[in-house]
């Protein structure tokens, strides 16, 4: 699903260069579970960034799901994003005037194409992630745990084939953390692919596997 070969990113800062990925080579199979950790600055956003075609490598390779990223222009590779990936992170991002419903609808203004399985594929899955009797409630009636959840339905409503998430449990009360983090197993469970960023090693251990970064490189894989 993911091939990362070789991959640096370096960040221009003033006159000198900050390299946040010093040669990372990663392979992720279909259907894993990755956990990837590092301290603060070890290049776990740049990563994720990476793999998630909202950044390009400075060099290095990156395949995914059989293309090469590198070689495709910006509209293609926001094509590809749009298409291929779901995003959840630390901060909701829901819209504050839409409903829960409308939310997890929004990523089909950006597809190409019509989609009319799309409203029934969102109902069910905010019945998925324990939300049908809030399909109609703006973000700022739920509790942050179960925004976390409507933002993880509107980040599967395309059917992704990877699913990226950046410290997905950073804002959430330890009770909301375990229902967030039982619905990526469940989700796991069914085949989902999802690579998980996080600087807590107790959520982390909920993963089969455990990458973890240093200095931009990673220093452990089991
Ligand atoms: P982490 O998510 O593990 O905390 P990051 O990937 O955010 O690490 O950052 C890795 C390194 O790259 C840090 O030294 C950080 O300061 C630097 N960095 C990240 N993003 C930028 C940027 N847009 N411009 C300059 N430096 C950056
Ligand atoms: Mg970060």
């Amino acid at each position: 699903m993911i091939e990362l070969s070789a991959v640096t990113r370096s960040y221009a800062m003033g006159g000198s260069e900050v390299r946040a990925l010093a040669g990372v080579d990663l392979g992720v199979g279909a259907g894993e579970f990755v956990a990837i950790t590092g301290p603060s600055g070890s290049g776990k956003s740049s990563l994720l960034n990476l793999l998630g075609c909202l950044d390009r490598p400075s060099s290095g390779h990156y395949r995914l799901d059989g293309e090469a990223v590198a070689t495709l222009d910006d509209e293609r590779v926001s094509d590809l994003r749009s298409r291929k990936i779901g995003f959840v992170f630390q901060s909701f991002f829901l819209l504050p005037r839409l409903t829960v419903l409308e939310n997890v609808l929004l990523p089909l203004r950006y597809a190409r194409t019509a989609d009319p399985g799309a409203p029934g594929r969102a109902r069910a899955l905010l019945e998925r992630v324990g939300l049908s009797d809030r399909l109609e409630h703006r973000p700022g009636e739920l509790s942050g745990g179960q925004q976390q959840r409507a933002a993880i339905a509107r980040a599967l409503i395309r059917q992704p084939r990877l699913l990226l998430t950046d410290e997905p449990t950073g804002n959430l009360d330890s009770k909301s953390t375990a229902d967030v983090l039982r619905l990526f197993e469940e989700l796991h469970d069914e085949g989902q692919t999802i690579v998980l960023v996080t600087h807590d090693a107790e959520v982390a251990a909920r993963a089969p596997r455990h990458v973890r970064l240093r200095d931009g490189r990673i220093e452990g894989d089991d």
